[in-house]
């Protein structure tokens, strides 16, 4: 029903220039308009969603507009062959420099593009191939079935069919398993990796997605202007996007269309209106943007979108009876986890101080000790989100020690935080279903065409009984940082359930729990041990702690003070003294 009325929608607008009822200069600014949101949807994949700035998009559009210009004059291409070339030429582009700055902290990222924008601009205006300053001309026009597309109220339609497609395939990317791994890289980006969906490869995915759209984009400009030059590929026109990015609110897909048209309409008036009011000639347009973006940074960072239509996490239909493939549990009693000697120093300061011990299938154990005592730190070594400075880590007994979290998490170790790691604007079963990234395949390419329908209503499933079986469904599609922070935690539990574990890994999951959110809990992790699942638990709350713990290691300053049954520590004097005597 929505998507007939979008459709329809879509009909009227591409119909009106046809129809000659809209003059040209509206057509004109709409085509400036429609090609800028392809670019800027790029941006909002990359920067409002994957935290990204990037002052180089207008450069891998000018990959794609040069590519087509000359395969189309050199090499007399249709551009209909040249358009996936284009797109391919910028991905190419982006993997390049991708390979290179990626792995760069965002600002350095941020100076990287624009010091490759800059370069990209003079090699452009030197180099013989594309034509020095002058660029390249007589590129020829499109057409479709015979039909001449030159004219800007006919290439109207092949520009906003593009604007169409890039919104759908942009919600479709970021609306799946690789989308949400993107989506956690603002905010849950270590979650992402415990859930075996590596920051790294999403950032990439990211950043070679802006860069097709870009290079789609591209295309879409050279056969409109029919001539390229570097100008509009510089390095103030990547600021000009970023900007419109920011302005319509870089998180949103919407945003993208309002942040082009906001810009290139203000633009157009500025441009008029301003040397009216100041004689001397200049850019003042540019000063003017720049006070916007001031005030708007202050006022709205979010931009426009979220505040004009306050977009909401939308209910999803959920069929619980789709499963998924289990993992085979060993029998209870297994060695499961190792710590053998193992150390973490940081500077002067020993978190952990040669700790060993170990955790078996049907188990939980419980590791206790005062604050600082090292106790996440150790999870982080276990869960490959930190690397010991010495000892081994062994998982039913092979060495892992090294290994990444998301290589751990494939082992089927799965963990939640002391620090909640949820993506907070993500619903609460977006985030859960996050937990079953490794048991979903679909890539890019399926979730862009939408090929990824049944994976996903199944991984749904799955988190939908996860969240059940902790007790939060009513909350499904609540954004996940409303919760209240107790609750959270148990999200967190959900999510990696959702890994279909071996072994779990819990760091405080009570604080700040209910008396009887307690108990839910308690019963909860009994089941799983009934299940066969070993689970290793860190809690401040000794009577839960106690009530439930086959066995108990004690941490002081890093080290192990003394390890067994919780009656037995408890009367431990040592113990005592170091922990329980303070805490009582
Ligand atoms: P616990 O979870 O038992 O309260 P932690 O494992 O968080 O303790 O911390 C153990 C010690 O290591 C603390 O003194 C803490 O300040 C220090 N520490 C933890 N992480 C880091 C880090 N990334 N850099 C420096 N020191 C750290
Ligand atoms: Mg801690």
């Amino acid at each position: 029903m929505k998507r007939g009325l979008w459709l329809l929608f879509l009909l009227a607008w591409l119909a009106a220039p046809l129809l000659g009822i809209v003059p040209p200069f509206w057509i004109s600014l709409a085509n400036t308009i429609g090609i800028a949101t392809v670019v800027v949807l790029g941006l909002v994949v990359l920067t409002g969603v994957g935290g990204m700035t990037s002052f180089g998009q207008a450069s891998l559009m000018g990959f794609g507009a040069y590519t087509t210009a000359l395969l189309n004059t050199s090499l007399h291409l249709s551009p209909w062959i040249a358009l996936p070339a284009s797109i391919a030429a910028s991905v190419a582009a982006a993997l390049t420099l991708g390979a290179v700055t990626l792995r760069l902290s965002s600002q350095y990222l941020a100076l990287a593009t624009l010091a490759w924008s800059v370069s990209l601009f003079y090699l452009a205006g030197n180099l013989d191939l594309t034509g020095r300053y002058d660029g390249i001309p007589a590129i020829p026009a499109v057409s479709l079935f015979n039909i001449n597309l030159a004219a800007p109220e006919k290439f109207f339609v092949v520009i906003w069919v593009s604007v169409a497609l890039a919104m759908l395939a942009t919600a479709n990317l970021l609306d799946s398993r690789v989308g949400r791994a993107m989506r956690a890289l603002r905010g849950g980006a270590i979650a992402a990796a415990s859930c075996g969906a590596p920051p790294a490869q999403a950032k990439l995915l990211a950043f070679l997605y802006a860069a097709a759209l870009a290079g789609w984009a591209g295309w879409l400009y050279a056969h409109l202007q029919r001539a390229v030059n570097p100008t509009p590929f510089s390095f103030a026109a990547s600021t000009e996007y970023l900007l419109m990015a920011v302005l319509g609110g870089a998180g949103h897909i919407g945003g993208a269309l309002l942040g082009a048209a906001i810009f290139t309409l203000l633009n157009d008036r500025l441009q008029s209106f301003l040397p009216l009011l100041i004689p001397t000639p200049g850019n003042f347009e540019l000063v003017a943007f720049g006070c916007l973006m001031l005030v708007l940074l202050q006022t709205a960072p979010e931009g426009l979108w979220p505040h004009l239509f306050r977009p909401r996490p939308q209910p999803r239909p959920i069929d619980e009876t789709l499963a998924l493939p289990r993992r085979n549990i060993p029998p209870p009693g297994t060695l499961l986890l190792e710590s053998i000697a193992l150390t973490r120093r940081f500077g002067g300061l020993v978190a952990v101080d040669a700790l060993s011990f170990s955790a078996c299938a049907g188990e939980i154990v419980g590791v206790i000790g005062p604050n600082g005592a090292g106790k996440s730190t150790i999870f982080n070594l276990l869960t490959g989100v930190d690397q010991p400075s010495a000892g081994q880590i062994k998982f039913r007994s092979e060495e892992i020690t090294g290994s990444n979290a998301a290589a751990i998490a494939e082992l089927g170790i799965a963990r939640s935080f002391q620090h909640v790691q949820l993506v907070a604007g993500m619903s609460v079963i977006e985030n859960v279903c996050l937990g079953a990234h490794l048991r979903g395949h679909a890539g890019p390419l399926r979730a862009l065409l939408q090929l990824d329908c049944a994976e996903e209503a199944a991984l749904f499933a799955e988190a939908m009984r996860q969240l059940d079986r902790v007790g939060l469904r009513q909350h499904a599609d609540r954004p996940a940082g409303s919760l209240a922070l107790g609750q959270q935690r148990i999200v967190e539990i959900a999510r990696a359930l959702c890994l279909d574990p071996v072994m779990l890994l819990l760091d405080e999951p009570a604080a700040g729990l209910r008396h009887n959110e307690k108990e839910q809990l308690a019963t909860l992790l009994r089941q799983l041990r009934a299940e066969g699942l070993g689970v290793l638990l860190v809690e401040h709350d000794m009577d839960f702690v106690m009530q439930l713990a086959d066995r108990l290691v004690v941490m002081n300053f890093g080290a192990k003070l003394t390890e067994g049954a919780p009656e037995s520590v408890g009367r431990n004097p040592q113990v005592i003294e170091a922990y329980l005597g303070t805490a009582a």
